[in-house]
C-alpha cells in the first residue's frame, strides 16, 4: 500500500484498521506524491502544528497522534478526518503551499481533539445541527495555528503570519449575535458555510479564547447528553454545569457572541 505520507503512526493504544485503510486505497487512490515538496519537509511541519496542539490544549489532552495523508484523488471529500481510524487526510491542491497544508492540518486535527477518542472504538461525534459549532471552532484551531508558528523560531515563520492574515480578510459583522439569529436554521442544514463559520470564529478570537481553559472545555462538547439537549443554547447550559470555575467563564464568552443567556 502506498501511503503519501504517514505521520506518527501510534495512536495511543490503537493501531488503524487495516481493512479501512484497504477500503480507503481502493476508493481514493491513496497514491504517492510531491505535492507541498519533500515529506521530509512536511514530516518537520506536522511536527510543528502537533506541537502548538499541546501548548493549545495542554500535553495531556493531546493524546491522538492521527496519521496524515496528503491525497491526491480525492476533492470534494477532502479534507476530512476518520476518527475511527486516526486519519486525516488533506486536500491536494495543485498550488498548495506548506501555509495551506498547516492551515487543512489543524483544522482537522482540531475536529479529532473534538471527538472522544478514548481507544474504545466508541467514539462520539456532536449531532449533525451543532456542527456548524464545531466547524467555526475548527476554523479558529487553524488560525491559532498558523498564528503561533508565526511566533515560533522556525523556518519561514513570516508565512504564517502572512497565510493567516490573509485568511482573515474579510469585513468581521461585529454583531454575531444577529448574524446566528438569522443563519441558524441554515447552518444546523449545512455546518460548513466557510463564510459564517469565519465570522464566528473572529469572534472568538475577539474574546481571546486561544487558551488551555478554552480548548479543554471544549473537548467535554462529546461527553453531554444529546438524547436531552435539542438547542444550542442548551447545549452551551449543559456544557457551563459541567465546567470548573475557569472554564465557566469561557462558556460565558462563547454564549455572548451567539447572544445566549447562561442561567446560573
Ligand atoms: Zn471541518
Amino acid at each position: 500500500m502506498a501511503f503519501i505520507y504517514q505521520y506518527v503512526i501510534d495512536r495511543i493504544n490503537s493501531a488503524p484498521d487495516i481493512n479501512f485503510l484497504l477500503v480507503l486505497e481502493s476508493k481514493w487512490k491513496v497514491e504517492k506524491n510531491n505535492w507541498y515538496g519533500k515529506e521530509d519537509m512536511l514530516t518537520e511541519i506536522f511536527h510543528y502544528v502537533y506541537t502548538v496542539f499541546e501548548r493549545m490544549f495542554s500535553k495531556e489532552y493531546v493524546d491522538t497522534k492521527p496519521i496524515v495523508f496528503v491525497n491526491k484523488a480525492c476533492d470534494e471529500e477532502c479534507p476530512i478526518t476518520v476518527p475511527e481510524c486516526g486519519i486525516i487526510s488533506l486536500q491536494n491542491e495543485s498550488n498548495g503551499t506548506a501555509m495551506q497544508a498547516v492551515y487543512q492540518a489543524a483544522h482537522e486535527l482540531c475536529h479529532m481533539m473534538l471527538y472522544d477518542h478514548n481507544g474504545t472504538g466508541g467514539f462520539k461525534q456532536l449531532p449533525y445541527y451543532f456542527k456548524w459549532f464545531e466547524e467555526s471552532i475548527c476554523q479558529y484551531a487553524s488560525w491559532s495555528v498558523l498564528d503561533r508558528l508565526s511566533i515560533m523560531d522556525i523556518p519561514d515563520k513570516n508565512l504564517y503570519s502572512i497565510y493567516s492574515q490573509e485568511n482573515k480578510q474579510f469585513t468581521y459583522v461585529e454583531d454575531t449575535s444577529k448574524l446566528y439569529q438569522s443563519e441558524i436554521g441554515n447552518l444546523m442544514k449545512d455546518p460548513c458555510i466557510r463564510d459564517i463559520n469565519k465570522q464566528f470564529a473572529m469572534g472568538f478570537e475577539k474574546n481571546n479564547l486561544d487558551k488551555p481553559a478554552s480548548w479543554q472545555m471544549l473537548t467535554k462538547m462529546h461527553k453531554l447528553d444529546f438524547k436531552r439537549i435539542i438547542s444550542f443554547d442548551e447545549l452551551l447550559n449543559e456544557l457551563y454545569v459541567c465546567s470548573n470555575s475557569m472554564e465557566k467563564e469561557v462558556v460565558i464568552k462563547i454564549a455572548s457572541i451567539f447572544g445566549i443567556i447562561i442561567s446560573e
